[in-house]
C-alpha cells in the first residue's frame, strides 16, 4: 500500500518503520534483562476520598480529602537508554509475554511495600495495581494473586486491581468468570481509563467491579469544555445508579476538583495532590499530611 503512494512516500514509510522496529527490538532485548538487572522500580501516586463537607482553604476549592491508598506505577531506568516510559515499554512487554513475569514482580513488590508501610505506622491503605489484558487472560491469575497475598500475609481487601475496558470486553464471558473468582477471594476491581474503551453498559452491571476510574482525557479540559463536563457528570450519575464508585484521574487544578466534588465524584488522583513518588517520599507525604485540606 505504501508503494502506491509514490517513491518518496515509500522511502519515508520504510525508514520510519525501520527506525521504529530497531528501537522496539532494542527495547525488547533490554527489557528481557531488566528484571534480573534490577532496573525496574515502582512509584506510588496517592489516591484520595473526597468528603463533601468540612475543611477549607488548602488547594482552594473547599472540603477535605482523605488518603485512601496508592496506585503503583512501573518505572524502568536503563543505564544507556535512560528512563523509558511505560507507554512505550508496556506494549512491548505485552507483545512478548514479558508482562507475565514483570506483572508478577509488580504485584509482589507493591504488596511488599504495603506491608512495609503498615510496619512503619502508616494508616491502612489500599494498593492499586495495574493489570494488563495479557495477565487478565492468563489462566492462573486468581491463583497467582491469592498466592502472593498469602505469602505476604496481606488481606485481599487491601488490593485493588485496575483493568481497562479492553481487557474486560475482549472476552466478556471469560472476564466475568475471572472477576467472580477474584471477587470471591475478596480482591477489589476497578475499571481504568473509563470512557476511552468500548464497554458495553449492559456488561457493567455483570462485571464485579466496584469503581470506575474516569479517564484523564475527560478531566483535562473540564473547566473549558461543556461536552467533557456532560460526560463526566453522566458517568458519575450512571456509576451511582449502578452502585459503583468513581475516581477521577489526572486532577491538576482546583477548578477541576471543585467540579468533581460538586457532582458527587467520590475520589481523585492527580498532580494537584501529588505526582507518583518513590516509596520513601510517599511515606513522608502521608505521614506529613494525611488529611489534606482542599
Ligand atoms: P494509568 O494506569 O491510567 O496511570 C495513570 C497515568 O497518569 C500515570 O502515567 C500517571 O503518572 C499519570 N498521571 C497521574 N496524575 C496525573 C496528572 O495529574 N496529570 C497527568 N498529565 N498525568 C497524570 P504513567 O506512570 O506514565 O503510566 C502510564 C500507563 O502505563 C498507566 O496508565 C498504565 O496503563 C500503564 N502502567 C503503568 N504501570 C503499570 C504496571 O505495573 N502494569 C501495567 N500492566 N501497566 C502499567
Ligand atoms: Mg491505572
Ligand atoms: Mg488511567
Ligand atoms: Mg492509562
Amino acid at each position: 500500500r505504501a508503494k502506491k503512494d509514490g517513491r518518496n512516500a515509500y522511502r519515508f514509510f520504510t525508514s520510519e518503520m525501520q527506525a521504529q522496529s530497531a528501537r522496539a527490538l532494542q527495547l525488547e532485548n533490554a527489557l528481557r534483562r531488566a528484571l534480573e538487572r534490577d532496573q525496574l522500580s515502582l512509584h506510588y501516586q496517592p489516591q484520595f476520598a473526597l468528603d463533601a463537607d468540612g475543611g477549607d482553604g488548602g488547594y482552594g476549592a473547599g472540603g477535605a480529602a482523605r488518603i485512601l491508598g496508592a496506585e503503583a506505577l512501573l518505572r524502568w531506568h536503563h543505564p544507556e537508554l535512560g528512563w523509558v516510559s511505560p507507554a512505550e515499554f508496556i506494549p512491548i512487554a505485552e507483545a512478548t509475554g514479558l508482562i507475565l513475569p514483570i506483572g508478577e514482580w509488580v504485584l509482589r513488590e507493591a504488596l511488599s511495600q504495603l506491608r512495609r508501610w503498615d510496619a512503619a505506622g502508616l494508616p491502612e491503605l489500599t494498593m492499586a495495581v495495574n493489570l494488563s489484558a495479557v495477565q487478565f487472560r492468563h489462566d492462573d491469575l486468581p491463583e497467582l494473586v491469592a498466592r502472593v497475598l498469602g505469602e505476604l500475609g496481606m488481606p485481599a481487601e487491601r488490593l485493588e486491581l485496575e483493568l481497562t475496558e479492553g481487557a474486560a470486553m475482549d472476552n466478556p464471558a471469560v472476564a466475568i468468570t475471572v472477576m467472580n473468582e477474584l471477587h470471591a477471594r475478596g480482591v477489589r476491581l476497578s475499571i481504568d481509563d473509563f470512557g476511552t474503551g468500548y464497554s458495553s453498559l449492559s456488561y457493567l452491571k455483570k462485571f464485579r467491579v466496584g469503581k470506575l476510574k474516569i479517564d484523564q482525557s475527560f478531566v483535562r479540559d473540564l473547566t473549558e469544555d461543556a461536552e467533557d463536563r456532560a460526560i463526566v457528570d453522566a458517568v458519575i450519575r450512571m456509576a451511582g445508579a449502578l452502585g459503583l464508585q468513581t475516581l477521577a484521574e489526572g486532577v491538576e487544578t482546583a477548578g477541576q476538583l471543585d467540579f468533581l466534588r460538586r457532582h458527587g465524584c467520590e475520589a481523585v488522583q492527580g498532580y494537584l495532590f501529588s505526582r507518583p513518588l518513590p516509596a520513601a517520599a510517599f511515606a513522608e507525604f502521608v505521614l506529613n499530611g494525611q488529611m489534606v485540606s482542599v
